[in-house]
């Protein structure tokens, strides 16, 4: 029988005399649920995860809550913000396999499932392992390795194959050709450029050079074009990885294939390092999960810290779109200890990417600066796309009407309204993190950027 009004409404004068008992807060919060008043039941659990930021129960029971109410995402932060945690329950875990299940992540569901049974044979749920297609423990693939052709295969990675080396380019961009990110050029100009150009007097204030920097933010917006123009900047290499290239299917392959790329890297200093998708390397993900992932995380950090060769010359910049996932041990010092966010440039960057992409066109009269008033939110990529579109779109008319005529305003006005900015979802992903998972503040520029501090 569902909790009648009075009975919640005498709980919540108790609760008014002891607004810090979260027990009896989780606890109307639970009859508000089997009173199906959701919306009350999360307030209260909000409430009550204000109180007590750290309360596994109250975050999971605010996640479930959060799901009732088809919030997904937000759902999902809270209960990979237990998941990422040094300690994390199987109760959790199970949580996050419904909860990715849900998100139609099928395979890492079934991971998760499987870790939280390993670890709690108690918190078996038939109904879930059906949907999951999971019958019995005795056919865990996921955790263990098969042998085919001699050699051990684990079954959580992805193969890649074909050949290892990765092109080192001698990129010609430099930072004048990307627009915007003053401060972010200032600080690589600090962190990265200044120590290779005046090493002694570096090593004269005794100011240590090495480790890298972490871009993070929606795609798009110049994290791989910047660092490109990094290496152009100070004419050094420039060597572009997406760690899916280095994930092997055969144990010890990943490792040996990223000690070579470090090694490749080291031959053709100075050379920037360039890895993307560094979230790749969470250990929270099903595919770096089991020793074979754990051991590519420990090579990575072993060739972050020069521990068999001097990473001197070496400039190592990573980007990812998720840092939520990357395993914190990539952010100690040495290491990616500058971690930086990118946003989506703001309207004189974007007028200045605008003239950038324009560079060499036939054009009348651009006037850039209207265009970027009309196109907020628009990543560099967006912006890419605008262009691209109004391009083509003069090229059909100049075929149709034979007679080429310049790029106007007003065609990339009617390209811009065509498209639509791609960094809206990413918001919504990322604000739900640096709300419910802000650890140390590493999201706060998120928060500003959103004016939620
Ligand atoms: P990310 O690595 O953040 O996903 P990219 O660096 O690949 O984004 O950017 C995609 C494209 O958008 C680049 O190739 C570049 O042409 C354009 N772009 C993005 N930001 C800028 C910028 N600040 N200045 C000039 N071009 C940019």
């Amino acid at each position: 029988m569902p909790p009648t009004d009075d009975t919640i409404r005498d709980l919540r004068e108790a609760l008014e005399a002891t607004p810090e008992n979260v027990k009896l807060r989780r606890h109307i919060a639970r009859l508000l649920v089997e009173a199906d008043r959701i919306a009350e039941a999360e307030k209260e659990l909000r409430d009550a995860l204000a109180r007590a930021p750290d309360d596994e129960a109250v975050k999971l029971e605010l996640a479930e809550v959060f799901s009732r109410r088809d919030k997904h995402s937000e759902a999902l932060v809270l209960v990979e913000s237990l998941i990422n945690a040094p300690e994390t329950s199987a109760r959790a875990r199970l949580a996050h396999a419904r909860l990715l299940l849900a998100a139609g992540e099928v395979e890492r569901a079934v991971g998760a499932y499987r870790t939280a049974i390993d670890e709690d044979p108690d918190l078996e749920d038939p109904a879930l392992a059906l949907r999951l297609g999971v019958y019995s423990d005795d056919d865990d693939e996921a955790a263990t390795a098969e042998v085919v052709d001699g050699k051990v295969r684990g079954a959580t990675c992805a193969p890649t194959g074909g050949d290892d080396a990765i092109p080192v380019e001698r990129p010609e961009v430099t930072f004048d050709d990307v627009g915007g990110m003053d401060a972010l050029k200032e600080e690589i100009g600090l962190k990265i450029i200044a120590p290779l150009n005046h090493p002694e007097l570096y090593e004269a204030y005794g100011k240590k050079t090495g480790g890298g920097i972490l871009l993070f933010g929606p795609p798009g917006c110049g994290k791989t074009h910047l660092a490109r123009a990094t290496a152009g900047e100070v004419k050094a290499g420039f060597m572009s990885v997406g760690i899916h290239e280095v994930l092997d299917m055969w144990i010890g392959e990943s490792e040996r294939k990223l000690h070579e790329l470090f090694a490749q890297a080291r031959a053709n200093r100075p050379c920037v390092l360039f890895f993307d998708e560094v979230d790749a390397l969470g250990a929270s993900r099903s595919d770096m999960r089991g020793s074979a992932g754990r051991q590519l995380i420990n090579q990575f950090l072993a060739e972050l810290d020069g521990i068999d060769s001097s990473n001197d010359g070496l400039l190592i910049l990573g980007a990812t779109n998720a840092p939520w996932h990357l395993d914190a041990a990539f952010r100690r010092p040495g290491r990616f200890d500058r971690v930086i966010f990118v946003p989506p440039p703001d309207e004189p960057a974007r007028a200045g990417i605008l003239e950038i992409l324009l560079k060499g066109k036939p054009q009348e009269k651009v006037d850039v600066k209207t265009v970027a008033r009309k196109t907020p939110e628009f990543s560099g990529a967006d912006l890419e796309a605008v262009v691209d579109a109004a391009v083509e779109d003069k090229l059909r008319r100049a075929i149709r009407e034979r007679k080429a005529s310049p790029l106007k305003t007003a065609d990339l006005l009617a390209a811009a309204k065509k498209q639509k900015p791609t960094t809206k979802e990413w918001f919504a992903t990322a604000r739900n993190y640096a709300l419910y998972s802000n650890q140390g503040g590493i999201y706060d520029d998120i928060l500003e950027y959103l004016k939620l501090k």
